[in-house]
């Protein structure tokens, strides 16, 4: 029985964890669970799945929680500290990674130096702080799997070695994007999309801060400098290849001229279920692929000049240090502001462009330095929205 903390609950990769775990009864239980402000969906989490801890944002969140759960055995908790202790609880086998941001990085640090499995939906951790992430899952020696489908796809598709031979064999990582909503519209329409619009992607369903994401391509970003990290790779080493059916999860290609794929349907709940379940396999509900049925697969290049966040990406990382984080929290307020309809859609990625050129990089020796770089990103990008001054 593998015990789950599972921090971000009530999102979208919180509820399709739960779905696995309500399918596997004998082989997996929730232990402790959190969510930042929704107590209702929080609620009924506690009901049908009683954990033994929760956590909660906020006190007034954490109390209405309790309120509305009288009579469970749960502790009902709050704030940082105790998102941090969930993680690292002795009763946790494993922690889903699943808080929406750069919100996710300590609590998911603090389960891997706790040395549990990890399973990281949460991106944003990786790219803000990937060398000393990296460096605490090795130290801690934490199985880390990647629940991202792309990154689920590419490490099903690299061969399983601990000898760190595939490096020797792999000659590029394809990473696939489904191209967004807004694939092949032009600039200028794009320049008046609604976040209703932006959030209506076309394979997957989401949060909405990664819906955003994927409509901007600074999803495939943050995945670029994601792969960089955990294959242990550099952007020039990997290919975006746009592929609109999202069937092919990701690929990689071998320096004899093979080329190894993962497909299935577009449904989280297969990379969930594989990284819960690893080394072995369970079943889920996702319908079976039928080939017939899709027909036919498409691939074409991305277009870099009407989504720049995919460069941008990459510039930060050969740009080092810092900048990853600084792209990261720029990206995460300038999404918050279209979101609050403050910004244009296009303006995301100018706001980005903007930021990163401005900012000053340092070298990361510490966590501090990158939580500092994430403050005093944001703390840019909101001026220039305040002064209008980014494109
Ligand atoms: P979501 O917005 O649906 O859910 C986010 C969860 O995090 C919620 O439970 C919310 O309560 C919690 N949360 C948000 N802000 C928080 C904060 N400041 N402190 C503590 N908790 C907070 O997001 P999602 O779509 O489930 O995505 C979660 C993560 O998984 C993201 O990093 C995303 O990039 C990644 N991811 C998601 C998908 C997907 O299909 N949804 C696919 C790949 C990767
Ligand atoms: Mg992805």
């Amino acid at each position: 029985m593998q015990g789950i903390c599972l921090l971000g609950a009530t999102g979208s990769i919180g509820q399709s964890t739960l779905e696995i775990i309500a399918q596997h009864p004998d082989k997996f239980v929730l232990i402790n669970a959190s969510a930042n402000e929704s107590v209702d969906k929080m609620a009924d989490i506690c009901r049908r799945f009683k954990p033994q801890r929760a956590v909660m944002g906020s006190e007034k969140a954490c109390n209405e929680l309790a309120q509305q759960c009288q009579g469970l055995a749960t502790s009902f908790e709050w704030g940082e500290a105790a998102l941090d202790s969930i993680a690292s609880d002795s009763a946790v086998d494993q922690v889903m990674a699943a808080i929406m941001g750069f919100a996710g990085l300590k609590p998911t640090l603090a389960g891997v130096r706790a040395g549990k499995r990890t399973l990281l939906a949460n991106k944003e951790s990786l790219v803000t702080a990937g060398k000393l992430f990296m460096d605490e899952v090795a130290h801690h020696e934490v199985t880390l799997l990647p629940i991202d489908s792309e990154h689920n796809a590419i490490y099903q598709s690299l061969p399983q070695t601990s000898s760190g031979a595939h490096k020797r064999d792999v000659s590029k990582i394809i990473l696939t994007a489904s191209g967004g909503p807004f694939r092949t519209w032009s600039l200028s329409d794009m320049g008046s999309v609604t976040p209703a619009q932006a959030c209506k992607h076309p394979n997957w369903s989401m949060g909405q801060k990664i819906s955003i994401d994927s409509a901007s391509l600074m999803n495939k970003g943050l995945e670029l400098i994601e792969a960089c990290w955990l294959f242990d790779v550099t952007p020039n080493e990997v290919d975006v290849v746009v592929h609109p059916e999202s069937i092919i999860h990701s690929m990689v290609s071998y320096r004899d001229g093979s080329v190894i794929a993962q497909m299935g349907n577009p449904d989280m709940k297969i990379p969930i279920a594989y990284g819960m379940s690893w080394p072995d396999r369970v079943e889920t509900n996702v319908a079976p692929l039928n080939l017939i049925d899709v027909a036919r697969l498409n691939f074409e290049s991305p277009d870099l000049l009407r989504f720049p966040n995919l460069k941008l990406a990459a510039d930060a990382w050969f740009m080092g240090g810092t900048a990853m984080a600084v792209l990261n929290a720029a990206n995460e307020i300038a999404v918050a502001a279209f979101l609050n309809h403050q910004i244009g859609f296009l303006d995301i990625a100018k706001l980005n462009e903007r930021v990163l050129t401005v900012a000053n990089i340092v070298a990361v020796n510490a966590l501090d330095d990158v939580f500092e770089a994430d403050r005093y990103s944001r703390h840019l990008a909101l001026d220039m929205i305040s002064r209008g001054k980014f494109s």
